[in-house]
């Protein structure tokens, strides 16, 4: 049998690689806030119809992208947060791989307008399946706005296990959520079928973020935490036992103000609650960890959101403890003073 051996075009190359990044309306959505927040926005608009799946908007004041990276910005392993490997090491960015872009206008219909600052004119790009349609210079505020329509529309086989609207929405709503929780300084609006889910007010207030995100009477079963032990300090909310949920989404934890998994974090929430709530239950946490970056390896992981510790027992306690402390005192949160 003769069979041919060819390299895949560039479209082709794309619809495969989307298959790793983008598998569903809420990864669309991750990707795109997280270059929002990589462009140093102080507001960034979310806007979804129908699960996402339909229709996807972000509008962010950052950056923006000048008129000769336009078209880059679309391509594979194009990126402007990094240039070689040793940028690895020192990597501030939520991204750095260059493919989301690529993949998302592989699989979607997108528009993106774009202006930098000291630029006159800003720049429209359409892309349809990952051929770029029109490309013209247009008027518009500095800052990126990118309209994602109809994802998977080339991809049918990928269609189908979408969930329902409902149940897309949901995953973005905790997507989004966690976003805006550990960026308090930023202000987020989200916005579902043209209703104003929440705005939250960027002004640095983690309680504020908080109380925009959730309705008063999460909020009112929240317990104010602070503590601090040999240069590790934490700070957050903790829910009350008696207020739980059935999975763990609400447990966001972030260390030095980034959004991480991390399991001796995990375990030590759950110790510190194993004797007051139900198997299969979970407390909310919203937790900032700061701790002397020397002591922590965050680890390059593709999504970025594993760290190590130095010393993992030190933490543990350190979180365990100050949890139980909390619990004990149960001062639920009088009102919405907080230091930051
Ligand atoms: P990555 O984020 O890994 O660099 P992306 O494909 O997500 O890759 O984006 C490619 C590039 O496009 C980014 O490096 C950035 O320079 C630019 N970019 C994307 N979104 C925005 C945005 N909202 N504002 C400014 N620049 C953006
Ligand atoms: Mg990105």
């Amino acid at each position: 049998m003769n069979r041919e051996i060819r390299l895949l075009d560039d479209l082709t190359i794309n619809k495969i690689a989307a298959g790793e990044v983008v598998e569903s309306p809420h990864s669309v959505v991750k990707e795109l806030v997280e270059n929002a927040i990589d462009a140093a926005s102080s507001a960034i608009i979310l806007e979804i119809q129908e699960g996402g799946k339909k229709y996807i908007r972000i509008t962010d004041n950052g950056v923006g992208i000048k008129e000769e990276y336009v078209e880059a910005a679309f391509m594979r392993h194009s990126t402007s947060k990094i240039a070689h490997i040793e940028d690895l090491s020192r990597v501030e960015s939520l991204g750095f791989r260059g493919e989301a872009l690529a993949s998302i206008a592989a699989v979607a219909q997108v528009e993106m307008i774009t202006r930098p600052e000291g630029q006159q004119h800003g720049v429209l790009i359409h892309i349809n399946g990952g051929k770029v349609e029109t490309i013209k210079k247009v008027g518009c505020p500095v800052g990126t706005t990118i309209i994602v329509k109809n994802l998977f529309f080339n991809t049918p086989a990928r269609l189908k296990f979408l969930k329902s609207n409902n149940g897309e929405t949901m995953k973005i709503t905790e997507i989004i959520t966690r976003l805006s929780l550990s960026n308090p300084s930023i202000s987020f609006k989200y916005i579902n079928n043209n209703n104003i889910m929440f705005t939250t007010p960027g002004n640095n207030m983690l309680s504020q973020a908080i109380l925009s995100v959730f309705n008063k009477e999460t909020f009112k079963n929240l317990i104010l935490l602070e503590d601090h032990q040999e240069g590790m300090t934490l700070h957050g909310y903790i829910g009350q036992p008696s207020f739980v949920r059935g999975n763990r989404n609400l447990q966001i934890v972030f260390i030095n103000g980034r959004y991480v998994k991390n399991k001796v974090i995990s375990r030590a929430i759950e110790v510190a609650y194993k004797e007051k709530i139900m198997i299969n239950k979970y407390p909310i946490c919203i937790l900032n960890l700061k701790i002397h970056p020397s002591v922590l390896d965050v680890n390059v992981h593709p999504a970025k959101i594993e760290v190590k510790f130095e010393d993992e027992e030190k933490v543990y306690h350190f979180i365990l403890k100050a949890i139980l402390k909390a619990l004990e005192k149960q001062s639920i949160v009088p009102n919405m003073l907080e230091l930051a």
